[in-house]
This record gives structure tokens, C-alpha cells and sequence, in this order.
């Protein structure tokens, strides 16, 4: 019998009114059954709903300095639990221990981060045009929040969410994703160890379409922050706006390495592969193309393959395995068809594109290159979340721009040179919110804005201070001392 995890609400460990739960996999063995989560529905998401409106005025009433202080205990609790924490991640999502490890330490870097922003400004003093008027804005809550988060960065991108959400005085309701509870929970006892108000965070577990509504047409919700496909965030975007309600999208992504002919090569085939395969290449920043100079692009292309076929798979405590597994059975059918169908269409599988023979108990796809890929393909158009690198070559570098900005995401987008004026231009140029000059399109660091262009975002932005600008509202305020 695999353990029973209930809901997290009103600081008690709640069962799901309607009883039914959902088991949580291992995708490198599926038969390993981690716990059974709630799969919560409409009226679990009521009752959390109002638990956080019952916390609203009692949080929002504290001082920042004293809700900071929370999550720096809250951190604390994480960091002393890190082995613990990422050990579970990586039995639930696949990833490596070292990369799990090192989420879970982004995870405390995060909370402390956000503890820190509780001691900032908090608005501006304004001259007013009365001599004995005092003009002044000041940030508030919003209110109640709704988080929506997926299963590939079940650490980092839940914090990064709760974390500034309750730093600037909100109470939060999170739906995790139901392929990586655990995590989601761990999180929660760390909040709950940290003696958090009973209410100021709430955890509804399950399926989100089953709860998706209740969250975003409330009335007590003030807004949405999503992280996840298109077609949910898409969904998710019109019910919100219907009942006006502030949005934060974040979404997918076809972000593109640009290896222009001066560049490092060493540098670039190593970084590209580390961006199209690490976490098996399920990370929304990852690089699913590699646009290559002409001139340069058989060389590249050898040491791509030559490298990827050395690259192992495996369970992720395996220290030689490179990538593990992907996070479910459908996620692998789906990407060994996106291949096949490419396939198809004249696309050459120069390596992968298939399930490896000896571990089929798990979700493992090889490392695949491909090569004959046409811009406009639907492999070259579409995400496909999962170790999956089209390479594609370019006369020039404008052409390769031309290329990169030819698809309906703009997420992420390295280009690889030394030319200072080719670096500035791409900087310029690139239709992305993230973009590396010789680094890798994935990685994100906490202090700065995180978000992208065009079909992967909302038009705004995550952490650094961006994240305040999401999780507050500005009053304005005058004071008239003239009588
Ligand atoms: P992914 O492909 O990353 O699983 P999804 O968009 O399906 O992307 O899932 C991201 C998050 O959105 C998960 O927490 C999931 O449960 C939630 N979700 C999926 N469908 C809906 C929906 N219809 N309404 C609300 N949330 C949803």
C-alpha cells in the first residue's frame, strides 16, 4: 500500500471532500508507486479559496519585515531538507540528483531572495502640485492568488510564484501539478514547519481542469499566475480575463541555439547539447533547434552526434547517466511520434528517436538529432518537450535570425560568436525575452526578470523585481496638512 498525502488547507493536512486520489509514478519505473495524492475538485477548491480570504487581512496586516521573516525560516526548514527534497523530486519528475539537488538549493535561494525584497521600497514620494501636500504611492496585495504550476521544475517554479506572492502580503492557493505532487507537499510541510498562518498558503492537489474553473472565476480570486502548455494557458487566459482578474502566463517555448561560423565551437556543441538534453530536454527554455552557419555546419553537426551517441540515459541516482527518464508514458509516445511523423516527412534521424532496449520499465527516450529539417516543419514550428534537436543551417547570420524568429514562440535564444557586432545585433534582434551570447537558451537566475515574447508569455515577466510588479497593485495617496 503507497502512502495517502491530502490537500494542504487552512494549515491542516486535508482529505478531498469527494475521496478519490491519483497515483503518483515514477517515470523511471512505473512500477514504483511514490503516494496516492487528492484529486481535488471544485469543492475542495472552495474551501481553500476561502481559508485563504479568512487569512487575507491578517497577513496583508503584517509587516513585510515580519512575513520576510517567515520565509527565511521557510528556507532554512528547505536547505536542512535538501537530500530529502531532492531525492523525492527526482523519483517523481526523472531528473538527475545533482540537478534535482541543485533545484531544491535554487529553491532556498529564492525564498531567501524574496525574504530580502520584504525590506525595499515599497513606493515613491511624489512632489505634489499643493505646497503642503504630501504625495506618496504605496504597494498593496492583491489579494487572494491562484498559482498553477507543472511538474518539470516542481521546486523552483512553485517558489517562485509563493514566494513573492506572500512576500508582498497575498494569500496563495497552488495547484501543483498532479504528475509531481511530492514536491509540491515537501514545500508545504516547510512552510507549515515555518509556523505560517493557518490559511496564508494553501496546496489543492489533482488534475487541473477538475479545479482550473473554480480558480480562475471566484470572486474572492484576484489573480492567476500559470506556468505550463499553451492550449492550457490559453484556456486558463480567457476564463480568467472573463471574470477580470489579473494574468501571468508563462508558457512554451522553440528556443533556438545560433551557432554562427567564428564561434567557439567546443563551447557551443557542448552548451547546445547540454540545452537540448539535460532533464531530457523538458525544461521551457530548452534548445529544441540548433541553427548552424553554413560554413561551419558539417563539423558542428559531427560533434553534435558524435558527442550525443555518447551521452548515457538512466535513473536519475545513476552518476554516469547523463538524462533520464521523460515524465510519463503518453510524454514518451508523444515524442517518439513527433519524431516518427518528422521522419516521414524527409526529416534524417541522424541519432535517437527511439526507447532504449534496456530500461523499458521507465519513460526513457535516446537523445536524438535531426537533421534535412525545414524551418517551416511541424518539427521545426512545434514543442515537443523532450530530448529532441532539429538542426538546421543557415547561410549567414541574418538568415539564421530570419530562422530563430520564424516560429510562434519567443522564449529563450543563444547565439554562439565572437564577433562583438554579430552578439549586439542577435541582442537586438531576437524575438525572446531570454537571450545568451555564448551560453545555453536554459537557466534562469532568480535576481533578474524571467518571461518571453510573442505565444510563450503573457507579456509579463517573473522573478527580480518583475515579481513585485505582478503580485502588487500601487494606491496613491495624498496628504493635505494646509488645515
Ligand atoms: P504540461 O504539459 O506541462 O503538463 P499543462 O498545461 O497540461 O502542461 O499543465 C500545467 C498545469 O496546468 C498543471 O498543474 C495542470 O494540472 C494544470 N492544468 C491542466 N489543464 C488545466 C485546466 N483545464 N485548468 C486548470 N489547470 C489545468
Amino acid at each position: 500500500m503507497s502512502r495517502q498525502y491530502h490537500n494542504y488547507i487552512h494549515g491542516e493536512w486535508t482529505e478531498p471532500k469527494q475521496g478519490e486520489y491519483l497515483a503518483n509514478i515514477n517515470p523511471a519505473d512505473r512500477n514504483d508507486t511514490i503516494g496516492d495524492f487528492p484529486n481535488s475538485t471544485s469543492d475542495d477548491a472552495v474551501i481553500a479559496i476561502e481559508a485563504a480570504k479568512s487569512a487575507l487581512a491578517g497577513w496583508a496586516g503584517l509587516s513585510a519585515h515580519a512575513r520576510g521573516e517567515f520565509l527565511r525560516k521557510a528556507a532554512d526548514i528547505l536547505e536542512q531538507r535538501v537530500e530529502e527534497v531532492a531525492r523525492g523530486l527526482m523519483r517523481e519528475e526523472g531528473k538527475s540528483l545533482p540537478e534535482a539537488k541543485g533545484e531544491t538549493l535554487r529553491g532556498v535561494t529564492l525564498l531567501r531572495y524574496y525574504a530580502m525584497q520584504t525590506m525595499l521600497p515599497d513606493g515613491e514620494v511624489i512632489p505634489s502640485a499643493g505646497a503642503k501636500t504630501f504625495l506618496y504611492t504605496k504597494r498593496v496585495p492583491l489579494g487572494v492568488v491562484a498559482l498553477i504550476t507543472p511538474w518539470n521544475f516542481p521546486v523552483a517554479i512553485p517558489i517562485w510564484k509563493a514566494a513573492p506572492a506572500l512576500a508582498f502580503g497575498n494569500t496563495v492557493v497552488m495547484k501543483p501539478s498532479e504528475l509531481a505532487p511530492l514536491t509540491a507537499y515537501r514545500i508545504a510541510e516547510c512552510f507549515h514547519e515555518a509556523g505560517l498562518p493557518a490559511g496564508v498558503l494553501n496546496v489543492l492537489f489533482g488534475q487541473g481542469a477538475r479545479v482550473g474553473e473554480t480558480l480562475t472565476s471566484h470572486p474572492d480570486v484576484a489573480a492567476l499566475s500559470f506556468t505550463g502548455s499553451v492550449k492550457t494557458g490559453r484556456l486558463l487566459s480567457s476564463q480568467a480575463n472573463a471574470y477580470g482578474k489579473k494574468i501571468q502566463l508563462e508558457m512554451g517555448g522553440k528556443n533556438a541555439a545560433v551557432i554562427l561560423a567564428d564561434a567557439n565551437l567546443d563551447q557551443a556543441v557542448t552548451l547546445t547539447i547540454q540545452g537540448a538534453f539535460k532533464s531530457a530536454g523538458e525544461k521551457c527554455t530548452a534548445t529544441s533547434r540548433a541553427i548552424i552557419e553554413a560554413s561551419v555546419y558539417d563539423e558542428v553537426r559531427r560533434r553534435i552526434v558524435e558527442k550525443t551517441q555518447a551521452l548515457k540515459v538512466g535513473p536519475g541516482d545513476d552518476p554516469d547517466a547523463y538524462l533520464g527518464p521523460v515524465i510519463s508514458e503518453e510524454a514518451q509516445t508523444t515524442i517518439i511520434n513527433a519524431v516518427s511523423e518528422a521522419k516521414n516527412e524527409g526529416v534524417e534521424v541522424l541519432c535517437g528517436g527511439t526507447i532504449p532496449e534496456n530500461f523499458k520499465a521507465g519513460f526513457y527516450v535516446l537523445p536524438t538529432v535531426l537533421d534535412n529539417v525545414k524551418p517551416d516543419s511541424k518539427i521545426a514550428q512545434e514543442e515537443v518537450f523532450g530530448p529532441v534537436l532539429a538542426l538546421m543551417k543557415a547561410d549567414d547570420a541574418n538568415h539564421a535570425l530570419e530562422i530563430m524568429n520564424g516560429v510562434q514562440f519567443g522564449l529563450s535564444a543563444s547565439v554562439f560568436t565572437r564577433n562583438l557586432d554579430a552578439a549586439f545585433d542577435f541582442a537586438d534582434r531576437a524575438q525572446a525575452g531570454m537571450i545568451r551570447i555564448n551560453g545555453e537558451t536554459a537557466g534562469v537566475e532568480p535576481q533578474a526578470p524571467f518571461g518571453g515574447m510573442k505565444a510563450s508569455s503573457s507579456y509579463s515577466r517573473e522573478q527580480g523585481l518583475a515579481a513585485r510588479d505582478f503580485f502588487t497593485q500601487s494606491k496613491t495617496i495624498s496628504i493635505d496638512r494646509s488645515g
